[in-house]
């Protein structure tokens, strides 16, 4: 792998984008790595593009500086897309990512195929920070690109709880927090705090949930008039499909909820038997083998039926499992 020099080599105008509903790893990877530009390629125009970062990576240093519409007709030099594991996950930026003179994709998805010019991808690594920082200079992460990267590596590692969590990982967080940053602050406000209502709903899914196959499975879901109801949005539903998976006896989760009628995003979880990467390509999506999602369509009970049906095949694979 190239190191973040080399692949800026002769460029002079750069844009970054993630995935949509970007989470912590993606807003994480592409504002380190926007702020690495500004700091050390001060002669490089950078942009960086998300859609609404959520105001818990309001911590991050310059998140204003998101755009979040593209207005000009503008053609980078290169356009470098983070945590994002399939050309139609790019967001706002596609149509960027299209027109570049050259693209780069840096990536921790086991499911990516690989569609830039030139990809950066390890599918074993926990964030796609973590990968990114392993193309960095570590002498010149600063305090605020720290605390980016510390934000991605915290979220897609679940606070080091995921198996994912290497002793590379844990090497680099201490490496992180040599810098200063206020890890235990940000692991509270962006990962853990709740808002009342989001913890309300927690309960209610929780509540309602259904145990399957034996109660290797559980099935959590949100309709849209419950949505409304409580007045909630599919980034208030974070740490549900989490708190799912902890249920002692479970192989895998299952949270769906309706983002437009009769269509839903589903989340799914596993506990390591499943590979759940392989279920969400199958239905169209993607992910890695213990977290993955795709969004489909039909009625709720549809959707459920469909995924366990598949879930089922593969414990049927294991030895004396049906
Ligand atoms: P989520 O359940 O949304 O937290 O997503 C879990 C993992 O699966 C993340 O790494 C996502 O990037 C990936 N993922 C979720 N939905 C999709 C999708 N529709 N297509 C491809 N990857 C997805
Ligand atoms: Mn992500
Ligand atoms: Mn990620």
């Amino acid at each position: 792998m190239k190191n973040i020099a080399e692949v800026l080599e002769n460029v002079k105008t750069v844009g970054i984008g993630g995935h949509i509903r970007p989470d912590g790893d993606c807003v994480g990877s592409c504002m380190a790595l926007y702020l690495y530009i500004r700091t050390y390629f001060p002669e490089i125009d950078v942009d960086v593009y998300l859609d609404n970062p959520k105001p818990i990576f309001g911590h991050i240093d310059r998140i204003d500086d998101i755009k979040t519409e593209i207005k000009e007709d503008i053609r980078y030099d290169l356009f470098i897309t983070c945590d994002v594991s399939a050309r139609d996950r790019i967001a706002l930026a596609g149509d960027l990512f299209e027109k570049a003179s050259r693209t780069v994709c840096i990536d921790h998805h086991i499911s990516n195929p690989g569609f830039a010019d030139e990809n950066h991808i390890q599918g074993e690594i926990s964030s796609c920070c973590e990968v990114l920082y392993g193309i960095l200079d570590p002498q010149k992460v600063t305090l605020p690109i720290a605390t980016a990267i510390y934000t991605g590596m915290i979220h897609d590692t679940g606070v080091f709880q995921y198996s994912s969590t290497s002793p590379e990982t844990m090497r680099i967080a201490g490496e992180l927090m040599k810098t200063g940053i206020p890890f235990n602050k940000i692991i509270d406000e962006s990962f853990y705090q709740k808002t009342y209502l989001q913890n309300q709903v927690m309960g209610r899914v929780l509540a309602e949930s259904i145990l399957l196959q034996n109660g290797k499975c559980i099935v959590g879901y949100l309709r849209r008039k419950d949505m409304d109801f409580y007045g909630v949005e599919g980034s208030d539903l974070d740490g549900i499909v989490s708190q799912l998976r902890l249920t002692r006896g479970v192989e895998v989760a299952i949270f769906l909820y309706e983002t437009e009628t009769q269509t839903f995003k589903v989340s799914l979880r596993s506990n390591g038997k499943i590979d759940v990467s392989q279920i969400a390509v199958f239905f169209g999506g993607g992910g890695h083998t213990r977290a993955a999602g795709c969004d489909l369509q039909g009625s709720m009970y549809d959707v459920i039926n469909n995924i366990t049906a598949e879930i089922e095949k593969q414990f049927c694979e294991e030895p004396k499992q049906c």
